[in-house]
């Protein structure tokens, strides 16, 4: 039999918790241990109960525990649960593969309509397929010379060595340096002011004259760079530079794994940009949260570029194993009728404006600025005591004690609501994050 305390000593004992100093986690007492969700609450094996303001990781969209999510994978698991995608095909991986293209179609735009989908299991993966297809499609069509990407400053689009190369966020990426391959950093404004889009727009110019030759891709996070502190930038520079990188041959690469399935308030945050990429990077909410599952979904040239007979070697050698697995499709599939079922989009803003008014009751005294996009927001804690107080993770900790769910990115606290969270639970969220802080810093 499981009990807290066993469970809490075989976690210290035997599991390698992610982004956590073993260190600090060991001497923190209790962890917590979650047992069940039940819509947007997660409940630990005390029973005592949280709402899930970072959605599990930002994967969460229609709540846990969801009767009609819960139906449509164990209705796959009658079928199969998985088998390969490797030189055979799979129900739901086709169905969904046809959905994902139809969907796309909501991204306008001059460019060919994205058609084609890879799937594999994580973001990173999502990214790192995207980056060798955008490699291997310039190696195979004449452009041998352009072996380097352009992105971001303080990107992030993953943890494995392709994805990690292509961010640019110091704490995470510095010490992986001499591993990785270099990228074009293209200067990226922090809080999308015209002014500072302009400056960055300047340097972006300069950089794709002296580098566009290079340049088998640009990578962007679209609207928000959302681990670096929801970053964000405005249409207009998004275009922009998206023009510059197209002007110099350059594919495009957008990684909506954050920014997908509704989070910025349209289903896809390009929607709101009017340009299509030639490969998009979809992943954490595209089950709705329920099962790993990533696609890069890419245009019919891109494609193209890969055919021919065997023995010109022009194919993608690049497979995960779980790749088009059957019940992540099935969860995929079932989250998007939930999304119809439930108008999931058309009742956003009502639930956009409970945010933004959760974060403007937060105690101003102690809040530096906010930043928000849609349902992603962020409140940036105003203190004079330095990192190394690490007020953000203080005030996250904090948080549970008053039933709330969150996680700092230094010394911001992430608000990433399940899309289903209701208005009073986004205000009961706020409350507890604004009690947790009197608690840290003071009323
Ligand atoms: N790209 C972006 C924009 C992300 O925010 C993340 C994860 N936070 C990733 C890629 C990597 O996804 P995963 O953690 O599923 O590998």
């Amino acid at each position: 039999m499981f009990t807290p305390e066993n469970l809490h000593q075989w976690d210290f004992d035997h599991v390698w918790h992610p982004f956590t100093q073993a260190s600090e986690w060991e001497t923190a007492g209790a962890p917590l241990i979650i047992e069940r969700g039940e819509g947007c609450t997660l409940i630990d094996v005390n029973g005592k109960r949280y709402l899930d303001g970072i959605s599990s990781l930002w994967t969460n969209v229609h709540g846990h525990n969801h009767p009609g999510l819960n139906a449509a994978i164990a209705a796959q698991l009658g079928q199969v649960s998985h088998s390969t995608l490797l030189g055979q095909s799979g129900v739901p991986s086709i169905v969904l593969a046809k959905r994902l293209s139809d969907l796309l179609e909501r991204i306008d735009g001059d460019e060919a309509p994205l058609t084609r989908t890879f799937f594999s299991d994580s973001g990173s993966t999502a990214v790192e397929v995207a980056l060798k297809m955008g490699f291997q499609y310039h190696q195979q069509t004449g452009g041998t010379q352009r072996c380097r990407f352009a992105a971001l400053t303080e990107a992030y689009h993953g943890d494995t060595i392709g994805s990690v190369s292509v961010g640019g966020i110091s704490l995470f990426h510095e010490i992986y340096r001499p591993m990785l391959f270099d990228a074009v950093r293209i200067p990226a404004p922090d809080h999308a002011t015209p002014a500072e889009e302009e400056v960055c727009l300047v340097a972006a110019r300069e950089l794709f004259a002296a580098h566009g030759d290079e340049l088998a891709a640009l990578i962007v996070e679209p609207l928000v760079q959302g681990a670096a502190g929801m970053r964000m930038h405005s249409p207009e520079y998004l275009r922009a530079i998206i023009a510059m990188a197209r002007d110099a041959g350059a594919l495009i690469i957008c990684d909506e794994v954050a920014v997908g399935f509704g989070r910025t308030g349209t289903m896809f945050a390009m929607e709101q940009v009017g340009c299509r990429p030639d490969i998009i990077c979809l992943a954490k909410g595209i089950t709705g949260g329920y099962m790993p599952l990533a696609a890069t979904v890419v245009s019919t040239p891109i494609y193209d570029a890969f055919r021919g007979p065997y023995s010109d070697f022009r194919t993608l050698f690049h497979g995960h194993t779980y790749t088009g697995n059957a019940l992540a499709c099935a969860s995929a599939l079932a989250s998007l009728d939930v999304f119809e079922a439930e108008q999931t989009l058309a009742h956003l803003p009502s639930k956009i404006a409970a945010l933004s008014e959760a974060l403007a009751n937060l105690p101003g005294q102690h809040i530096a600025e906010l930043r928000q996009k849609g349902m992603m927001a962020a409140a940036g804690l105003s203190h004079s005591l330095g990192a190394e107080a690490r007020v953000g993770h203080r005030v996250a900790m904090a948080a549970r004690n008053h039933g709330v769910i969150v996680r700092p990115l230094g010394d911001l606290i992430i608000f990433m609501p399940p899309l289903a969270m209701t208005e009073a639970e986004i205000q009961a969220l706020g409350e507890g994050v604004a009690a947790a802080i009197t608690d840290v810093l003071g009323a």
